[in-house]
Order: structure tokens, then C-alpha cells, then sequence
């Protein structure tokens, strides 16, 4: 094995819900691989079971990638070729495997994309929603201050925010996203995406978070929240808002002409624009011996 070629690393996404998902090509590769490293070795044991796999298990989640890696890059330099998957969905996205892609893509190991099921995508393309850009934001923190700090950050976001969500918190989820990006925002609850009890509701956010409250049903299974980005007018009102700020605070120590000048670099405005909002804010303000210089 010594002087064997390099294996390759295999990066193969698995069903998140209908096993009808598996690709043929993700069958194969299973079947070829020398080993497979698996979130869940019982739960991946199940889905090679019903295809008649065979190839050896290996577990790899949060708390042993990283000390399990160095191995695993070893036997596929040796020249095994390695399958990742998690428990269901796209390695690596809210998922165990960027530790062991990373270490492969730095040791110049060649990794083979196998793409299939991601529940992130599935959502976003039924939302209804733009797609042209959008920012996956994965799981916001679950503690409630942590969350709505988080949502404040995206308030003037312009991409379609996607998140993942654990049932037990939708509700709370909705109702802060409502408090915090505006209760007419268009969304989506996508829930069992591919399985039995597949829904996708739409509508606004404030909508959204008064269904969660009045029908539990729609905060069983799995979920992704979709949720429609700033429009233009909310992120120039922010701007508007952001000079505004950095205004008042430079106008109480600095003549007008230089707090116009610090505040425009700070907020990211035109000179000319803060200054002549740096002469409303003045006058709005009333009287002052500053100097206008
Ligand atoms: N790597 C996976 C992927 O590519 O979809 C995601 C793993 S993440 C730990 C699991 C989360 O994905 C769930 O909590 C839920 O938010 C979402 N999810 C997974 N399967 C889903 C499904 N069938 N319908 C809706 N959401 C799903």
C-alpha cells in the first residue's frame, strides 16, 4: 500500500427524508469506497442496509473529527478512497465533515463532490422567495438576548435569509424574526421536506409566528424558516439612520464641518450628504454658538 496512488475523499450527500433521493451515483461511490466515515454509524448502517451496502462504518461527528482526521487523511493517502456522509442532507453544511475536507483540501488530497439532498436548498427553492442571492445562515443561537442580537445583525440584509430551526423554538424564532425584520416580511416554513407530512407555509413573518402559536402542529418534524431579505427603502433608511447617529454624537464635541466629515467616513456616506444633514440636524437642534466651520 505504500507506494499506492492517493485515494480520493468522497463527499456524498444522502437523503433528508425520502430514501428515493440516494443518487445512483451516491449508490455507487458507497458501495466503492474502502471506508466510510458517517455522523451516526447505527443511523448510516440503516440507509446502507436497504441498498445492499456493505462497506465498513466509521464514526465521525462534532466531538472526534478532529482528533479522527489525521487517520483518515492517512489511509486515503495510503490509497484508499473514503466516502463522508452525515445523517441525512449535505456533509459539512450544519453537519459534521468541514474539519476532514479542510485537512484533505491542505494535504492536496483530491475531493469528489456528490451532490444531492440539502434541506437549505429543497426550502429555498419552494419558498416562493427570491433566489438569486441568499445567505444560509444555518441554526441561530438558541439562547433568546443571542438570537435577536444575531437577527439584528441581518436586519439590513438584502439576500434571502435561510435558517435552520428546531421545532421547540420556531414559535420564539418567528415571533422575534417578526419583532426584529418587520412583521410584513415575506417568509416561509418549509417542514418534512421529501417525507409524509411535507408542508410549506407562506406568508408574512407576524402571520407566521400567530400560525406557530395557534397550530403546534406546524413545529413538528424538521424545519427551515426562509425569510425574504431587506428591500432597498429599509437598508436606506438604516443608512439614514446609522449618519444620523454618528451626527449627534460628533456634533456635540466638533464643528459642524468636521463632525460632517468623520461622520460621513463612519457611516459609510457622502460627504456633501452629511453635511448638509449635519446643517438639519443643527437647525432641528436649535440654536447653537458653534462654530459652522
Ligand atoms: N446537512 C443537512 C442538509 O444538507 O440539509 C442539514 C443538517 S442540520 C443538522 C439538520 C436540520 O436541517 C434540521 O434541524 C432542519 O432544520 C433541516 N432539515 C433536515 N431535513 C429536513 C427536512 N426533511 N425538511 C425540513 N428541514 C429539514
Amino acid at each position: 500500500m505504500a507506494n499506492a496512488a492517493p485515494g480520493r475523499l468522497h463527499v456524498v450527500a444522502t437523503p433528508i427524508g425520502n430514501l428515493g433521493d440516494l443518487s445512483p451515483r451516491a449508490r455507487e461511490t458507497l458501495a466503492a469506497c474502502a471506508l466510510i466515515a458517517a455522523e451516526d454509524t447505527r443511523h448510516s448502517a440503516v440507509l446502507l442496509r436497504h441498498f445492499g451496502i456493505t462497506t465498513p462504518l466509521v464514526s465521525l461527528h462534532e466531538h472526534n473529527e478532529r482528533a479522527r482526521t489525521p487517520a483518515l487523511i492517512a489511509r486515503i493517502a495510503a490509497g484508499d478512497d473514503v466516502a463522508l456522509v452525515s445523517d441525512a442532507g449535505t456533509p459539512a453544511i450544519s453537519d459534521p465533515g468541514e474539519a476532514l475536507v479542510q485537512a484533505a483540501a491542505a494535504a492536496g488530497i483530491e475531493i469528489v463532490a456528490v451532490p444531492g439532498p440539502c434541506a437549505a436548498v429543497a426550502a429555498l427553492s419552494v419558498a416562493g422567495l427570491p433566489t438569486a442571492g441568499f445567505a444560509f445562515e444555518g441554526f441561530l443561537p438558541a439562547r433568546g438576548s443571542a438570537r435577536r442580537r444575531r437577527l439584528g445583525e441581518l436586519v439590513t440584509e438584502r439576500r434571502t435569509l435561510v435558517f435552520y430551526e428546531a421545532p421547540h423554538r420556531l414559535r420564539e424564532m418567528l415571533e422575534d424574526s417578526a419583532a426584529t425584520l418587520g412583521h410584513e416580511r415575506r417568509a416561509a416554513v418549509a417542514r418534512e421536506l421529501t417525507k409524509l407530512h411535507e408542508q410549506v407555509e407562506r406568508g408574512e413573518l407576524g402571520g407566521l409566528a400567530a400560525l406557530a402559536a395557534h397550530e403546534p402542529s406546524l413545529a413538528r418534524g424538521e424545519l427551515v424558516v426562509v425569510i425574504e431579505g431587506a428591500a432597498a427603502a429599509a437598508t436606506t433608511d438604516t443608512a439614514a439612520a446609522d449618519l444620523d447617529r454618528a451626527l449627534r454624537v460628533l456634533l456635540a464635541e466638533l464643528p459642524l464641518a468636521q463632525a460632517a466629515r468623520l461622520a460621513a467616513r463612519l457611516a459609510g456616506a457622502r460627504d456633501n450628504e452629511a453635511y448638509r444633514r449635519a446643517l438639519a440636524l443643527r437647525a432641528a437642534d436649535g440654536p447653537s454658538d458653534d462654530p459652522v466651520t
